[in-house]
């Protein structure tokens, strides 16, 4: 029941060791072998409850291990990251962003923040930079997505956080937009996970939707 039970893969570890992380949260004591198990999963799960280590270990451990089959198609100036973080707000996506960039140091795996309200052209540069991780804001994300800046044929994990602040705010249309631009791949190979903190009838239909054969856990 501690982090140097679970293999995460050496440099991961290393770095959770390093953040002063010993024992898992409840909710990253259940969400975490699910997702590395490759089972998708929707989670009851307030703020402060450990939620971003819980997507973002099983996200970086799993690029870290690589076998992510396709390269990314040289297309300039076109970015192809292979997992996919969305969350409502710029204060959000960038504490997501430092968690998984101090979670991801020297794995090797690069993680870009993208949101709106702010200059796209920084943003830009960081895309063009190369990105794995990809955390954003879903207007921002489909902003890229027209300009043709990003590509989402080779998203291998999804994580939808705070999922119910997303649609309260009216993101629904751009999620699902976002979605349809994945390519579809066959079951199992795109892993997706979705946390919110409570379960209504629309999020309910967003995890019918987007997961498939998944876990639910409320913790
Ligand atoms: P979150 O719910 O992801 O925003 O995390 C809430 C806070 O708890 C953050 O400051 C994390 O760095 C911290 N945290 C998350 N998981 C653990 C853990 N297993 N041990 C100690 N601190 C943690």
């Amino acid at each position: 029941n501690t982090f140097a039970e679970i293999d995460l893969g050496e440099a991961l570890n290393q770095n959770i060791r390093r953040c002063k992380y010993v024992k898992p949260t409840p909710v990253q004591r259940y969400t975490i072998p699910i997702s590395l198990a490759g089972r998708d999963l929707m989670a009851c799960a307030q703020t402060g409850s450990g939620k971003t280590a819980a997507f973002c270990f099983p996200i970086i451990s799993g690029i870290m291990r690589g076998q992510h089959g396709q390269r990314a198609p040289r297309v300039p100036r076109m970015a192809f990251p292979l997992a996919l973080i969305l969350s409502p707000t710029r204060e959000l996506s960038c504490q997501i962003h430092d968690e998984a960039r101090k979670f991801a140091y020297q794995t090797g795996v690069r993680a870009v923040v993208a949101y709106g309200g702010a200059p796209i052209n920084q943003q830009l540069r960081d895309l063009e930079r190369g990105v794995d991780i990809l955390v954003a804001t879903p207007g921002r994300l489909v902003d890229l997505l027209e300009r043709a800046r990003v590509s989402l044929q080779l998203i291998r994990y999804l994580a939808l956080d705070e999922a119910d602040r997303m649609l309260d705010m009216g993101f629904e249309p751009q999620i699902r937009k976002i979605v349809q631009q994945m390519d579809m791949p066959p079951p199992g190979v795109r892993q997706t996970m979705l946390f919110s903190a409570t379960f209504p009838r629309e999020i309910q239909r967003l995890a019918a939707d987007f997961l498939s054969n998944y876990v639910f856990l409320s913790v």
